[in-house]
């Protein structure tokens, strides 16, 4: 629906981002994903986390992987039932939590491929002069930052000098977390129009809209519709949900604030990871190709990563220099 063509001013708090609609599914080195592989310098060393923390337990990466699997397929088989007993055993020793002995609490540990983006891929993206290549990479324990999230890391390369790509990069031992391990996932990326966070809005654009919306419940439960099926601004026509790259910020969970540079410049979303692709709040925003899939489980958690307690981990940049060190800022 035009939301503008209702709210003119709106117009002015409008931006275009790109939904980057991840879906199972391997790339090669040379494509946008999610999950890897990553196209890495072979000569160049792997990116390791030495802030200190402990990072001696956790479960195996690939206990994590074989875990989804066993799930996935045992619910396939039979959505009533779900595991057997013999798989139960299976799911319980995936789940384990291993011990490795003397590694220290500053112990370099291997970062996880997290998103690979190529500029000619994804619309918006804007790289540093001379790059085209977007690698995000995480530690994988709740240790790093004023909110305790994963240690992110924000590489920008140029491809083309990459010469001899890396076969397989380290993996830690262990994790902190299984939602900082991402299955992999291609890209298809789409434009969308957002507007801004509903509180970040002026005054008189919120209690119009506010209006707007009571009026829209009220003809909603006069027509005995499902009540579910009114329009709001903030499920509906501000943010997308899911993994994206720009457009607006969401502050459902710290309250509207601005991130800001320790140049002074405002920040600008630069890439926002999203433990759902949309919720039961959000489903205007699911795709066509998706619509099918709406009630199967899972099927909004495509990378299976999860932040906070199922939040969005929004990783913003500075306009003025895109080498000015990134903001990252968990909601939820
Ligand atoms: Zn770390
Ligand atoms: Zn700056």
């Amino acid at each position: 629906m035009d939301i503008e063509a209702e709210f003119p001013e709106l117009s002015g708090y409008r931006k275009v981002c790109t939904r980057l609609h991840p879906r199972a599914g391997t790339a090669g080195r040379q494509e946008s994903s999610v999950g890897g592989p990553f196209l890495w310098p072979q000569d160049e060393p792997w990116p390791t986390c030495r802030a200190p923390h402990p990072r001696n337990r956790g479960r195996r990466v690939e206990d994590v992987h074989a875990w989804r699997r066993v799930l996935a397929e045992a619910w396939r088989r039979d959505p009533d039932v779900g595991p057997s007993q013999e798989e139960r055993d299976i799911l319980s020793a995936l789940e384990q939590v291993h011990h490795v002995p003397g590694l220290s609490d500053t112990a370099p540990v291997p970062l996880l491929p997290v998103a690979q983006l190529f500029v000619r891929d994804i619309p918006g993206l804007v790289a540093p002069p001379g790059c085209d290549l977007l690698q995000v990479l995480w530690c994988p324990f709740d240790s790093h930052g004023p909110q305790s999230g994963p240690g992110v890391l924000v590489q920008w390369r140029s491809s083309s000098g990459i010469g001899a790509a890396l076969a397989e990069p380290p993996l830690p031992e262990v994790i902190g977390d299984a939602g900082y391990v991402p299955e992999p996932c291609l890209l298809d990326p789409e434009q969308v129009v957002e507007h801004e966070y509903q509180e970040l809005l002026s005054e008189t654009l919120q209690e119009q809209l506010e209006a707007w919306e009571a009026e829209a419940e009220e003809a909603a439960e006069d027509s005995y519709d499902d009540e579910s099926e009114f329009v709001t601004y903030h499920h509906d026509l501000s943010i997308a949900p899911g993994w994206k790259i720009g457009g607006y910020a969401s502050w459902n969970v710290t309250g509207p604030s601005e991130a800001k540079c320790s140049c002074g410049e405002s920040m600008q979303l630069l890439l926002k990871i999203d433990s759902r692709e949309w919720d039961s709040g959000t489903l205007s925003w699911v795709p066509l190709e998706d619509r099918e899939l709406i009630n199967e489980s899972e099927a909004n958690a495509p990378t299976q990563v999860t932040v906070g307690r199922g939040g969005s981990l929004n990783i913003f940049s500075c306009p003025a220099d895109p080498a000015h060190e990134h903001k990252v800022i968990l909601q939820g």
